[in-house]
Formats: structure tokens, C-alpha cells, sequence
């Protein structure tokens, strides 16, 4: 969506981040299908910043009017809210993993990004955690599927490096799968069991399907490393 400075744009957006600037603005940081992560400066006086509480606050789902500046920083018009997401307050389980979901996003993605797959997978998941009894599996699958949509997660049973066929230990690093010998570290292992469910969940497109699934052992943390070892302490 090209347009040209001062001519209002407008996109569907979700808060990941809001900070307090000056006194009564705003800086959001935003996911949307068309900018992908993008900042909005939103200029508010005092009544405004009443009325306009629910756009920019953390996980509200809403339309955004905006320009341009002469920065990468968007200036805020107008907004209209969608979803505020208030059943993610219900527990601190479920917030903690919304906020991890959003760090997950501000780690792994370039901003100015056009990427509607990826804010449809947040937004579904996010509508998902407000539901759900235990949202590790959830979060889990976030960041397979964001490794997944990196473009280097590796289907099938041969060593990157060797092309030898791997057998029972499966080493990971990133999307792309190891033998043995050739794993650079810190690569996570998995066994044969949990690679398997891997390539299962990697194809899961049904979250319905997600509630019934068994996760060997520790599944959900190993992935979680997966994903830390590759995006949040490189
Ligand atoms: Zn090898």
C-alpha cells in the first residue's frame, strides 16, 4: 500500500506496545497485515486521552487512520476500536503469554514488513488465548510457526550439513536439522517422538486440534529454546 506523505492511510492494527511520551502522548507499537511492526506517535490532550484509552493500550485490535511523517514514526488521525482483548486480563498466565508472544514478534520481525500471514496467526492466537485453559501449547506453537515462516525451517529426516539420514537424536538449531556430528551449538535435541510431533504441529492449521494434542515430555520447552537460542540471545 504505497501513498504519499499527509495523505491518510488507513489499516487494521494491533497494540504490542505503548509508551508514555511527554504528557499525555503516546508511542504505540503496532502489528498490521499492510506495515507489518510499525511506531504511531498519538498526539492526545487530556480529554482525548480519555476517550481514545482502549487505542492504545497493549492488545487492543483496532482501525487506525494515520500519515506519514518525515520519519519512520506514523502520526496518528483517527482509530476506531475492534477488539480489546480484556479476557487476556483474566489471568496472569494468559497475559504473561500474550506479552511473550509480543517479544517473540518484536525479536524475530523486520518492521515496514508487509506480512498479512503473520498478523493473522497473532490475531487468531490471540483470540485463541482468551479461551484457553493453558496457554503454553499455544505459545509453543507461535513460535514454531514463526520459525516456520523465517523460511529456513527444514521438513524431512537428513543432516544440513552431511545430508546423512538422522536417526533417534534430531539436533535443531534454528529451522535448520542436524546429525550429531554436524550440530553447531547451541543446538536443542530432539528424540524421535518429539520430532515427529514437531512435523505435526509445523502442519497444524486447525488451533481446535491443538486442545487434543499430547506433546511428548517437554516439547513446549524445547521449542521454547529453539526459538531463544535463535531470535532473542543472538
Ligand atoms: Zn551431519
Amino acid at each position: 500500500m504505497e501513498t504519499m506523505t499527509h495523505e491518510i492511510i488507513t489499516t487494521e492494527a494491533i497494540v504490542l506496545k505503548s509508551l508514555e511520551f511527554k504528557e499525555y502522548d503516546k508511542i504505540l507499537t503496532l502489528l498490521s497485515p499492510d506495515f507489518g511492526l510499525f511506531s504511531l506517535y498519538v498526539k492526545m490532550g487530556k480529554k482525548k486521552h480519555m476517550q481514545a484509552h482502549a487505542l492504545v493500550t497493549p492488545f487492543t485490535r483496532a482501525e487506525y487512520q494515520f500519515t506519514r511523517g518525515r520519519t519512520d514514526l506514523f502520526r496518528f488521525h483517527d482509530g476506531s476500536t475492534l477488539d480489546q482483548h480484556l479476557c487476556l486480563r483474566k489471568s496472569y498466565k494468559t497475559i504473561t503469554t500474550a506479552a511473550k508472544m509480543v517479544g517473540a514478534i518484536c525479536s524475530s520481525q523486520l518492521p515496514h514488513t508487509e506480512d498479512p500471514a503473520l498478523y493473522q496467526l497473532f490475531r487468531v492466537l490471540l483470540g485463541h488465548l482468551t479461551k484457553s485453559e493453558d496457554p503454553a501449547p499455544l505459545l509453543a506453537l507461535f513460535y514454531l510457526k514463526l520459525l516456520k515462516h523465517g523460511g529456513t525451517w527444514q521438513e524431512g529426516d537428513c543432516c544440513q550439513r552431511c545430508d546423512k539420514r538422522v536417526e533417534q537424536e534430531f539436533y535443531r538449531f534454528g529451522g535448520e536439522l542436524f546429525c550429531q556430528h554436524c550440530a553447531p551449538p547451541p543446538s536443542t535435541i530432539f528424540n524421535s517422538q518429539e520430532h515427529r510431533a514437531l512435523g505435526q504441529l509445523c502442519h497444524l492449521t486447525n488451533l481446535a486440534l491443538l486442545e487434543g494434542f499430547a506433546s511428548p515430555g517437554d516439547l513446549h520447552q524445547k521449542i521454547t529454546s529453539l526459538f531463544e537460542s535463535c531470535y532473542i540471545f543472538n
